[in-house]
């Protein structure tokens, strides 16, 4: 059969049709994950230069009966499209509250704060800020310990109503930081009006640091930007001990990769600090 091109979908190419009805399939699996309990979160430990863990990504599992592990890259697009990702992302920010409560209540973990992803639409729903300061109030944790990740995009998709959020929320604790730092639009003015936190400079440009010379100079045009504004930069995507030689002699003291950790379920990174702590 002849391909079809892009504004020439056929009705019945067989592809096509395999490629819908898989789709359809995932789109119903989801919508009983949640339900059906089959999501974990799973943490991903944050260090400084000195080798301290302070905090931790929370980043998304599906545990499909069938299929086993679903990568957030497979499922998030489609959870996102179908407005599933609101309740998702409800879920993903109570269980992160209720993780950061049990820490705080054992002295070796009190100290440490949670990143958590945020997704566009669920961060411009009406009352996004109602339910995070509901979730702080009703499991009583300290605010400034959550760390929401924004990316560029969402940022700039409703510069407003980011603004209005960003700002209510900062009120109470909360804390910011833009995640995959440099891949977004490169609107450098809208960095001044956001009460940030923290740029994440995206594990793209950390991968190559060490051997592409532009990728070194994008890294340390992020790190002098982040100190000049007077706000934390975090490099994600760590591998090996010369990225990090190089993002600590450039004046970035915070880290998340694979060299210190992968993402892995609580009780597996719990045990990690307990080794460190004992080491
Ligand atoms: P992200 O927020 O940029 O998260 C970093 C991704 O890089 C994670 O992939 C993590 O496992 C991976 N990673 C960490 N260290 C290394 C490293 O040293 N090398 C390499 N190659 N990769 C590393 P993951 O867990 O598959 O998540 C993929 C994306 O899915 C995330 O990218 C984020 O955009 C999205 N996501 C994950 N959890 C959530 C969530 O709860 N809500 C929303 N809205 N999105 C989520
Ligand atoms: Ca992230
Ligand atoms: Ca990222
Ligand atoms: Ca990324």
């Amino acid at each position: 059969a002849k391909r079809s091109g892009r504004n020439a979908i056929r009705f019945f190419d067989p592809a096509t049709h395999a490629a819908m009805e898989a789709r359809i399939a995932l789109e119903a699996e989801l919508r009983r994950a949640l339900p059906e309990n089959q999501f974990k979160l799973y943490y991903q430990m944050q260090v400084n230069n000195l080798g301290a863990v302070f905090g931790a990504e929370a980043l998304l599992r599906w545990l499909h009966p069938e299929r086993g592990m679903v990568s957030p890259a497979q499922f998030i697009p489609l959870a996102e499209d179908t407005g599933l990702i609101v309740p998702i992302g409800l879920w993903v920010l109570e269980t992160a509250c209720r993780q950061l409560k049990a820490w705080e209540s054992d002295p070796g973990l009190s100290c440490l704060h949670l990143a958590v992803n945020v997704s566009a639409c669920q961060f411009h729903q009406a009352d996004f800020v109602d339910q995070v300061s509901t979730l702080l109030t009703e499991i009583a944790i300290d605010p400034d310990k959550l760390k929401l990740e924004l990316t560029e995009t969402l940022v700039l998709g409703d510069i407003d109503d980011t603004i209005f959020k960003m700002q209510a929320l900062k009120k109470i604790g909360v804390r910011f930081s833009i995640d995959d730092f440099g891949t977004g639009y490169s609107s450098l003015a809208y960095l001044t009006q956001l009460p940030l936190d923290q740029l994440k400079i995206d594990q793209s440009f950390v991968r190559n640091v060490a051997v592409k010379p532009t990728d070194a100079v994008i890294v340390q045009t992020i790190i002098g930007m982040a100190t000049n504004l007077g706000i934390e930069v975090i490099a994600e995507g760590v591998e090996t001990e010369e990225q990090r030689t190089f993002l600590e002699s450039n004046g970035c003291f915070t880290y998340q990769g694979f060299l210190f950790g992968k993402p892995v379920p609580v009780e597996e990174f719990e045990s990690a600090l307990n080794v460190k702590i004992a080491a």
